[in-house]
């Protein structure tokens, strides 16, 4: 088991492994017959070596500590293997692997890593005679893409069978490097594979069907130039990423909104000056609409004034209060993917029970409650009642929307009508806000008015 003098991370880890007993332990045939077999071959020879786990007995269950270098960032990796068994007799010259982790930590299939929190690892692989299994996770989630890391290690000779699971707890150490493309794309396809084999709530709404995981292409420097010139100067690690990684796609919510989209302008003027957790009194001003969550709830960057840098949430549209929710857009989007990745039903930071559809929801169940209609009957009637397409959420004219358009629901809302036994497509699809709507083509020149007027086309 874990080692005594505890890490901080080790700790976490420990809380999660409970977490994860308690609640997602599904009976696993494959391992109990394993188990027996395992129990039955420990009694025909004693343990000994084995192809797939350690070449040092006496390390097998050691407790390891090492520096590593993941994802370009030095990582502390507190290491233990756990539920460790071997029934096998292997001779001297086996191709042997030290410890499982390493091999996925080397293999760059794993997905960014990249919050300030400790990323717990396990790796399981058993050999029987038929099969290897291997599952590898990441926060205790299946993560596919690592699952052919062990394909170029032989079979356990015969009879021999091996069961081995592996607990890592990678602690990062010093700043994170910045977001790259190539590791977000990786990323992006590895909760798809994963989302296709174990549902995640997170990519199974519309929010998440708007971008699929994909990034659009990278904003020339010249326009990011251009851009800041309207806007002003945008905030580094936000601008680097618009210039190097994406100028929008794939992200929370609907999606990163492309900064030159309708309205943007607008929001850029002036200074920011909400304050943290009240009802905002004035527009917002000094920032850019980052993302739209659904709901008429936005994600915003601030550009000026003290809070520059800082990605605050618009909650107005739900439960009317603005919170700074991030110190960066590179932690925002990092701490998006981390909730991604931990398979978090949701990425919300306002109490969507104050949104629209929770009220809708609630004033049907009073009519039934009136008419003497409770509980399994209840539901039945709300399923009758809501039908898809049913449930529209008209805008009141935001700095969003304008009058009366019709807006897309933000998760916590698809998750409640599920829970309450609804499909999600109960919503009316709703129309991306102003600022992911492309900007008009300029107005006419006066010279091509005067040629249209001269009946000439426009050179
Ligand atoms: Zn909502």
């Amino acid at each position: 088991m874990l080692a005594t003098q505890a890490h901080p991370a080790l700790l976490t880890a420990t809380a999660e492994l409970v977490v994860l007993d308690a609640g997602t332990a599904a009976p696993r045939a494959h391992h109990d017959v394993l188990l027996f077999e395992i129990q039955r071959q420990i009694e025909l020879a004693p343990r000994q070596r084995m192809i797939l786990a350690h070449h040092h007995d006496q390390m097998v269950s050691d407790h390891l500590s090492m520096q590593h270098a993941f994802g370009n960032r030095q990582q502390h990796i507190e290491h233990d293997a756990v539920d460790l068994v071997v029934g096998a007799v292997v001779g001297e010259d086996a191709n042997l692997f030290p410890w499982l982790a390493k091999p996925v930590l080397d293999s760059g299939t794993l997905p960014l890593l990249g919050g300030d929190t400790p990323v717990l690892l396990g790796v399981f692989v058993s050999d029987s005679l038929e099969s290897r299994t291997v599952e590898v996770k990441v926060h205790g989630q299946d993560w596919p893409q690592s699952q052919d890391v062990f394909k170029d290690v032989p079979a356990e000779p015969d009879g021999a069978i091996t069961m081995l699971r592996e607990l890592a707890v990678l602690v990062p150490q010093g700043p994170a490097l910045p977001l790259s493309r190539a590791t977000l794309e990786r990323t992006f396809q590895g909760l798809t594979q994963a989302h296709r084999s174990t549902p995640r709530p997170m990519l199974a709404w519309p929010g998440w069907r708007a971008h699929q995981g994909a990034l659009l292409s990278p904003m020339p420097e010249a326009d990011v130039h251009a851009m800041e010139s309207e806007l002003g100067p945008l905030p580094p690690d936000y601008r680097r990423f618009l210039v190097e990684v994406a100028a929008g796609g794939a992200g929370p919510g609907y999606g990163l909104l492309a900064p030159m989209g309708q309205g943007q302008q607008r929001l850029a003027r002036g200074q920011f000056t909400w304050r943290d957790s009240e009802e905002p009194r004035t527009p917002p001003e000094g920032c850019v609409a980052l993302a739209y969550a659904g709901c008429g709830v936005m994600w915003l960057l601030v550009i000026s004034g003290p809070n520059r840098g800082e990605v605050w949430v618009d909650a107005v549209g739900s439960d009317r209060v603005a919170r700074r929710v991030a110190r960066s857009f590179d932690a925002f989007y990092r701490a998006w993917l981390d909730a991604a990745l931990r398979n978090s039903t949701t990425f919300a930071q306002w109490n969507a029970l104050r949104c629209a559809t929770p009220n809708v929801l609630t004033h049907v169940l009073d009519d039934l409650e009136g008419q003497g209609i409770r509980g399994d009957a209840a539901m039945r009637e709300l399923a009758r009642k809501v039908t898809p397409q049913s449930l529209l959420l008209r805008s009141a004219p935001t700095p969003y929307f304008y009058d009366q358009e019709l807006m897309g629901p933000c998760l916590p809302c698809v998750l409640l009508v599920e829970r309450l036994g609804l499909s999600q497509d109960v919503f009316v699809d709703g129309i991306p806000p102003l600022q992911g709507r492309p900007l008009p083509p300029p107005p006419e020149g006066m010279l091509a008015r005067w040629a249209r007027k001269l009946g000439k086309r426009e050179a």
